[in-house]
């Protein structure tokens, strides 16, 4: 009930911003993590499917896009680099998401090196024109404290690269389980409940989002939304555009957002570490809305 209550005030707190004149349109660049393979899946569903899927729906919308890539699902799993030939072949940026996928603060910063260095073939492989030197830090970790954070800022730095940050997202990820579960089920009323979970979570996002921008830098920022190349986000792809634009949101490149001065943090590296957004908060005196936690929920459905 008082999560209610918080989520009406955000509503209305944020349709009072919409109604005010806006210089420029509202912009958001769309990010795909965990390129080739993001599993579970549905039974019988492939990566190489659920990418088509995904990029069909991009192609349909002229949506830019970038990818970012874990080169050792590849070896894994034999056949995936056709996915990453499919984005290519869409027009997509690939940036790198490490080798492995590994937590940070798991890691030397020799490692996260060697992470960084070795997912480069497949991106150098297939970046064309593009600049593929973006690097977008797996589980978001970027770093155990301010000692590992600027180390591997500085690894990153020499070898020419900008950080993809996350201003806006709704956890996509963690419908994965669930609707391979419903699948496999056949479970029509189940996959019906997660849809409709899902298109909530992407609307509230952009009401706490706009919210915690408004806050921290006293406008609405171009956004980098983070999704990953599920077999639910390719199903849900059509939907997810069309929210946006229905909220008044056109799609720039990751390059166009993070031009923005909000993102001098990510993109000049040779700054300090940008605080956290919750650090950001805390300096400015703000609160900023705990995002919604729907794992439980999901959890449940066809369990
Ligand atoms: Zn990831």
């Amino acid at each position: 009930m008082m999560l209610r209550v918080i989520a009406g005030f955000a509503v209305m707190a944020a349709s009072s911003t919409i109604a005010q004149p806006r210089q420029a349109p509202l912009e958001i660049a769309v990010t795909i993590d965990d390129l080739p393979v993001h599993a579970p899946y549905p039974p019988g569903v492939t990566p190489e499917q659920v990418s088509e899927q995904m990029i069909a729906a991009l192609k349909a919308g002229h949506v830019p896009v970038t990818g970012f890539v874990n080169a050792v699902r590849m070896q894994e799993q034999p056949g995936t680099e056709r996915v990453l030939n499919q984005w290519h072949d869409a027009g997509a940026v690939l940036g790198n998401h490490g080798w492995a996928h590994r937590h940070l603060n798991e890691m030397t910063v020799a490692e996260f090196e060697d992470e960084l260095v070795k997912d480069e073939p497949a991106l150098k492989q297939r970046g064309g024109g593009a600049d593929w030197h973006w690097f977008r830090y797996p589980f978001l970790d970027e770093g155990k404290d301010e000692k590992q954070q600027v180390a591997a800022r500085q690894v990153l730095r020499e070898h020419g690269y900008r950080v993809a940050a996350v201003t806006t997202g709704f956890s996509d990820w963690a419908w994965t389980p669930a609707y391979a579960r419903c699948a496999a089920k056949h479970d029509a009323a189940g996959v019906a409940e997660l849809e409709r979970l899902y298109v909530a979570a992407v609307k509230q996002s952009i009401v706490d989002d706009r919210e915690a921008a408004h806050k921290l830098y006293r406008r609405d920022i171009p956004y980098v939304l983070l999704m990953h190349v599920s077999a639910m986000s390719a199903h849900m792809m059509p939907q997810v555009l069309r929210i946006y634009r229905q909220a008044g949101y056109r799609f720039v490149s990751l390059a166009a957002a993070e031009s923005d001065p909000a993102y001098r943090g990510y993109t000049d590296l040779s700054l300090p570490p940008p605080p956290s957004r919750g650090e950001a908060a805390r300096l400015k005196g703000v609160k900023l809305i705990a995002p919604p936690d729907y794992s439980g929920t999901l959890d449940r459905i066809c369990a």
